[in-house]
């Protein structure tokens, strides 16, 4: 058996209870060590044969499970934040498919939401933004051509841009063609990671404020006026408004 698991953003108390049973009884871990924090690992049982993905290609790391799985060994796979979320997981289970090995999912606590709780920040302001665009900027692994930043942009939604500090300068040059300019911006540096850091300015500023404090990777950059300060109230704990479990009371 194959256990994808979510590690979470970095602090090792952000895994789940779940998640850590299974790393702390597997035989075999491969862990994505460009990111994973090696503490999530510190439960693993004496023996545990302990793999980093960094340094392997897809090849290797099916090899090494068809191996474990071979022996009847548990495998935990470690990825950062949640798999599902830029994990490339997916390639893996179709492999495991095709070789017949049982596999399960365990979710994690993905960056994004880690980066919103060291802003102290809510996505989902009503009046501002409904919507969440979780994107990134095109690399070597290329955009569809419907996904470009700038038609992403055209909704002023709440916008989450992995993978991308490094490309701060051309992101907010686009950004600005369809955002006020002045359109708060942050960036936070390995949320929730004990050297976490966050930088925060708006369209116009926060490349070179980035810059400046060094940032060049592990980070994301988040874009919209739900960083501001003007929204409205929510229906939800409005008190004048019924709802399926209160009812609403005229003032
Ligand atoms: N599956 C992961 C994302 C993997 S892609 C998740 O759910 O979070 C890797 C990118 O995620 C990094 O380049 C960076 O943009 C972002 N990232 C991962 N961990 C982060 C963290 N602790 N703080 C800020 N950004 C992070």
């Amino acid at each position: 058996m194959v256990s994808f698991i979510g590690a979470g953003p970095g602090d090792p108390e952000l895994l789940t209870i779940k998640g850590k049973k299974i790393i702390d009884s597997a035989d075999v871990i491969i862990y994505a060590g460009s990111l994973v924090n090696p503490q999530v690992l510190a439960g693993a049982k004496e023996g545990a044969v302990i793999y980093n993905s960094a340094t392997m290609h897809l090849d290797e790391v099916i090899d090494v499970m068809k191996d474990a799985e071979s022996k009847g060994l548990k495998v935990a796979r470690v990825h950062t934040g949640d798999p599902a979320i830029y994990g490339a997981h997916r390639e893996q289970m179709d492999r495991l498919d095709e070789l017949g090995i049982e596999y399960e999912v365990i979710p994690g606590v993905s960056s994004f939401l880690a980066t919103a709780a060291a802003l102290k920040k809510e996505y989902t302001l009503p009046g501002v933004s409904q919507t969440v665009i979780l994107t990134r900027m095109e690399g070597r692994t290329p955009m569809p051509p419907k996904e470009k930043l700038i038609d992403l942009a055209q909704h002023n939604a709440t916008m989450i841009i992995f993978l991308s500090v490094g490309m701060l300068d051309e992101m907010s040059a686009i950004l600005r063609q369809a955002y006020r300019p002045t359109t708060p911006v942050a960036v936070v540096y390995k949320a929730s990671w004990e050297d976490q850091k966050i930088v925060v300015g708006d369209l116009t500023n926060i490349a070179e404020r980035v810059k400046a404090a060094g940032i060049h990777k592990t980070a994301l950059t988040v874009v919209g006026d739900f960083l501001g300060d003007e929204y409205e109230l929510s229906k939800l704990y409005d008190k004048t408004f019924t709802t399926e479990f209160r009812k609403g009371v005229t003032d």
